[in-house]
């Protein structure tokens, strides 16, 4: 018999995810009616030029977008869609895409949006052949500032919508799709780890990017969809840079499969988190020196988690108890963005009942321990 415990086998860590849709950690869990398409995929042949169109076609059916094609990651998204518009459908350019006979390279991006994700947004531009050209300032870009940037060497704008980005002062994806469209230039959205597939659609947004493993709960995927013209264009790059970025059979099986179940049940709702939150917050205020109450997502979204504040007198700091709980067995992250703060911030998205119970297990002993 061959032993499927995995964490045992390779002698892993067993890991509590309570920071989030992190990717250090693996992102997400894929439901199990969606590992089972995607093991269809793994158990069978496909003609796959085959695979990735039908797929793609559903998807845009169930999306309403003109087409869709499913890629390895979003990373791989931003640099394909680069890469695409700069080609423009030669495929002199597939193979040759970083020849300098190509002068249309310029990708404008607002300079707050220039973030690093895990990996710098500006390094998929580049990998896709295209130069960056930022617009605006660090506090601020608005409409003018992207317009001023346009040249007769510009191939798209490039719009991250993301948590990452400087959201103060900042022009709104419709004013971005305006000026794009002034100009006879695509916008390209990089939402990769947001939750409406529809929205961006009715904002008239010609390249949209997703994440198939953060939201939409996939495996490691993207999902890139829009107008059909550039879609094309995209495709034709898995004869070029898109080979060394090629996503298997199981994966497209499990990202389609992962969309339509999103599509169907949704995120959990705040409401649902609120009332799997209230026992945990309850339970947490019985600790020492620990003060538990529920927040919402900083950045407005239906996300309720568990913000605990650790007191002055407390034996161990927020910052000491967040190590303490990622080197115990099993591990526990949390959220630390706040820890200098005294607080830890627990997102309950991917923790059951039971990992629940471990977490307020391993806080009292942390707590009990004097040192
Ligand atoms: C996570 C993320 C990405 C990268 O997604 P991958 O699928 O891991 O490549 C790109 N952009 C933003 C804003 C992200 O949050």
């Amino acid at each position: 018999m061959i032993d499927l415990d995995l964490y045992r086998k390779y002698r892993l860590k067993n890991v509590i995810n309570a920071s989030g849709k992190m990717t250090i950690l693996g992102v997400s869990k894929v439901p199990t009616d969606v590992v089972s398409q995607q093991k269809f995929g793994d158990e069978n042949f496909f003609e796959m030029s085959d695979l990735v169109i039908k797929t793609g076609k559903y998807l845009a059916n169930l999306l309403n977008a003109e087409d869709a094609v499913i890629v390895n990651s979003a990373s791989a998204g931003i640099a394909l869609a680069v890469a695409a518009v700069i080609g423009k459908g030669q495929l002199y350019h597939v193979y040759h895409p970083y020849d300098n006979r190509y002068i249309q390279r310029e990708v404008i991006m607002p300079k707050g949006q220039n973030v690093d994700y895990g990996a710098p947004e500006e390094l998929m531009i580049s990998l896709g052949g295209g130069k960056l050209v930022e617009a605006g300032y660090a506090n601020m870009c608005k409409s003018d500032h992207l317009e001023m940037q346009i040249t007769d060497q510009t191939s798209a704008i490039l719009y991250v919508k993301s948590h990452h980005a400087v959201q103060k002062s900042m022009l709104s994806i419709s004013e971005a799709v305006k000026i794009a469209h002034e100009h006879n230039l695509p916008l390209i959205l990089d939402a990769a780890a947001e939750e409406d597939l529809n929205k961006y659609l009715k904002l008239d947004v010609d390249i949209i990017i997703f994440s198939g493993a953060k939201a939409l709960e996939g495996p490691a995927s993207g999902l890139v969809y829009g107008k059909k013209k550039y879609i094309n264009w995209i495709r034709m790059q898995s004869h070029g840079i898109g080979r060394a970025m090629k996503i298997g059979k199981e994966n497209i099986l499990g990202l389609a499969a992962a969309i339509e179940r999103y599509l169907k049940v949704g995120p959990e709702s705040g409401k649902s988190m609120q009332k799997r939150l209230s026992p945990f917050l309850k339970n947490l205020n019985q600790i020492p020196y620990i003060n538990a109450r529920e927040v919402q997502d900083a950045a407005g979204r239906e996300i309720y988690r568990a913000a605990v504040t650790v007191s002055n007198d407390s034996p161990n700091s927020a910052i000491k108890i967040v190590e303490e709980l990622k080197n115990g067995d099993p591990a526990i992250y949390t959220r630390e963005y706040r820890v200098n703060e005294g607080i830890i911030e627990f997102d309950i998205r991917a923790v059951q009942q039971n990992e629940m119970e471990k977490i307020i297990n391993a806080l009292i002993k942390i707590q009990r321990r004097e040192n």
